[in-house]
């Protein structure tokens, strides 16, 4: 049932986007709370984000998803920014404050440690070595998120070195940088793998990675969530590891956005889930 209160409307902006799956997860809970609001798809094309993003509060919205390739472009026009969204340096998600200014966030991260509690509850980034493979945006959350949980050692490793090195820049103790040739060797003692990297997708090849010798008590999750099990989690689920796919990412960096736009915590629930995993 439909109360008087205005109508809330918030969305996803980027180009390609209607693939997005936000709109499921948002509308769900809109209904669920039955409230007087709605979520959309927002193709922007990449010369037109600065009016779009400006636009938000002169239109009276909510606030927006922001997804590739716009999530660097969008947080230089924020008013402000999260302490976590700028030391990630990218935002994908943008709230419209009471007097109109912007305020920038990230909640990849938020949503990446969720995901390994829902698989492993008393899960802690103190567990032991974490490694990391990647070091785009995706992998730009993951560091930060382990960092901000007091993970003492990142190995960090991606295909191009370089990008590596300038993610570890944001801390040069707790995070080394490995060579891409060494990945499998850096497996050894770790307590937690995570794949940042789009090797394992859909139309990608598989991640080659020898997991001999990871211990089978570690966790291994792959941030991706078309497939929802890659190679990558098979090859795991097999030898005895817990797996975590991309699917609890997503989900749960929705959560705090949804919240921040129309002032509801909701849950990621099992009817949440097939009501996504049915689009697949
Ligand atoms: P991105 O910024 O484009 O980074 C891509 C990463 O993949 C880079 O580290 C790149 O290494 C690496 N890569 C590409 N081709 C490779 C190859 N042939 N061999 C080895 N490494 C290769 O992308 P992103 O935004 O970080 O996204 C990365 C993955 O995370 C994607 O699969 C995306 O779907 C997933 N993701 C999931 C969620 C979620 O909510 N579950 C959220 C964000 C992203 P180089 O630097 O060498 O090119």
């Amino acid at each position: 049932m439909l109360d008087n209160k205005p109508f809330r409307l918030a969305g996803v902006m980027g180009m390609p986007v209607l693939q997005s799956r936000s709109p499921i997860i948002h509308n769900h809970w809109i209904q669920e709370h039955g409230l007087n609001a709605a979520y959309g798809h927002f193709p922007v094309r990449i010369d037109r984000v600065e009016d779009a993003v400006r636009g938000l509060s002169a239109l009276g919205l909510a606030g927006c998803n922001i997804t590739q390739p716009h999530k660097l472009a969008a947080m230089g026009l924020m008013d402000s920014l999260s302490p976590l969204a700028q030391r990630i340096g990218a935002i994908n998600c943008i709230v419209v404050q009471e007097n109109g200014s912007l305020h920038g966030f990230n909640f990849d991260a938020e949503g990446f440690i969720q995901s390994l509690r829902d698989e492993r509850p008393h899960w802690q980034a103190v567990d032991g070595p974490a490694v990391v493979l990647g070091a785009g945006g995706a992998a730009r959350a993951v560091v930060c998120a382990l960092l901000e949980q007091g993970v003492h050692e990142i190995r960090l490793i991606n295909r191009t070195r370089d990008k590596a090195e300038q993610l570890a820049d944001i801390d040069r103790i707790r995070v080394q940088v490995h060579d891409w040739t060494q990945r499998h060797h850096a497996l050894e003692g770790a307590a937690l793998l995570v794949n940042s990297t789009n090797q394992g997708m859909y139309g990608q090849p598989a991640l080659e990675l020898n997991l001999d010798a990871l211990p089978r008590q570690a966790l291994v999750s792959d941030l991706i969530y078309v497939p929802l099990e890659t190679p990558l989690l098979a090859q795991a689920r097999l030898r005895g590891n817990t797996v975590v796919n991309g699917l609890g990412m997503l989900l749960h960096q929705a959560v705090p956005a949804f919240e921040a736009w129309f002032g509801v915590r909701p849950q990621v629930s099992d009817a949440l889930r097939k009501r996504v995993l049915a689009t697949f």
